[in-house]
């Protein structure tokens, strides 16, 4: 888009123009885009998505981008982040107030350290608070809805406080998966008082169990397939050859069949063929089709 129309948004946070989306997810890959704004506060993002619907200018909210598989192509259009300027945490006796762009590792550590559980299962999950609640993000049988009493949500010009239940939580997903056009602000968490020491023993305990079962050394963007409730989606991955099967730059890792990991020179397209060809080999081996659990943002459908 015309580089002008950015210009005059300018004056609601830092603007970056022509990035790559390489930089801002954990897959490591993914085209250019127009251009990236941190708003300052929420103020200015209330005024920028004005402008933003006032001028029809496309755009991507993302926070870590730890679950985005964004296309090799261009992006036309504005992304926006919140981790720079909307980070803030506020605890109160038993909860948590958190900021969407908080990081939700960072989190689960300050909550620990005050004594505060609830958020174990969340100490090895590299996003933003925003992205947790976005797709109820969850570990070892434990997810944002366990804990979650209410968010704050920018809609249709508007925040409201929306309560849990109104959220349609679900096993990775949620309603904001329904409704693009709405923002998660900030999160509020019932947590329960415990000793730090315990919780502390439980994150480091799960903190071994991924570097020993996850290609943490790796760029990629977790888990790429949907377990289901009575099958893990490695199990069905591996059971069709598919442990580090490997198309130009990217495979499958061998440490963990349900990642798919970066060696290094990956393009998003290898990454894509791969999950093409794992679900083609899963239909025609068990009649099963497997649901991504990681988002494809800005592909020619
Ligand atoms: C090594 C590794 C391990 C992982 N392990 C786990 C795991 O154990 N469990 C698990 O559930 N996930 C896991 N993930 C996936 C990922 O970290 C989570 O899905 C995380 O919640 C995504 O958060 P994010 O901030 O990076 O969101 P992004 O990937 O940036 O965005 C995901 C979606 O959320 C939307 N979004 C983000 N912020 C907002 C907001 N403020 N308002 C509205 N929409 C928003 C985006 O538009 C996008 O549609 C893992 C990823 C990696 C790389």
């Amino acid at each position: 888009m015309d580089r002008k129309i950015y210009t005059n948004l300018e004056q609601y946070g830092d603007m970056v123009y022509g990035g790559s989306f390489g930089d801002l997810t954990t897959f490591r890959v993914g085209g250019t885009y127009d251009a990236l704004i941190y708003p300052k506060n929420q103020l200015a993002l209330e005024e920028l998505l004005h402008q933003i619907r006032k001028h029809s200018i496309p755009y991507k909210l993302i926070g870590k981008g730890s679950n985005l598989l964004c296309s090799d192509r261009h992006y036309e259009g504005l992304v926006i982040r919140l981790d720079k300027y909307f980070h803030s945490v506020f605890f109160d006796e038993e909860s948590v107030t958190a900021q969407a762009g908080a990081s939700i590792i960072a989190l689960s550590y300050e909550a620990a350290g005050r004594g505060l559980s609830g958020l174990e299962f969340a100490s090895g999950i590299p996003g933003t608070v925003g992205g947790a609640v976005f797709m109820n993000a969850g570990a070892y049988k434990s997810c944002v809805k366990d804990i979650l009493q209410e968010v704050l949500v920018y809609h249709d010009g508007f925040c409201d406080w929306m309560a849990a239940e109104e959220l349609q939580l679900d096993y990775r997903t949620s309603i904001f998966s329904l409704k693009p056009d709405w923002l998660i602000l900030a999160a509020r968490f019932v947590l329960k008082t415990n000793d730090p020491e315990t919780i502390n023993a439980l994150m480091q305990h799960r903190r071994m169990a991924r570097i020993a079962n996850q290609p943490l050394e790796y760029p990629s963007a977790g888990s790429v397939f949907r377990n289901f409730p009575d099958q893990p989606a490695w199990q069905l991955l591996e059971g069709v050859g598919l442990r580090s099967y490997t198309i130009g730059g990217a495979r499958f890792s061998e440490k963990h069949c349900n990642f798919i990991i970066n060696g290094g020179k990956a393009k998003a397209s290898d990454i894509e063929r791969l999950m093409q060809e794992a679900k083609r080999r899963v239909r025609e081996a068990y009649g099963i089709e497997l649901i991504a659990e990681i988002e494809r943002f800005n592909w020619d459908e």
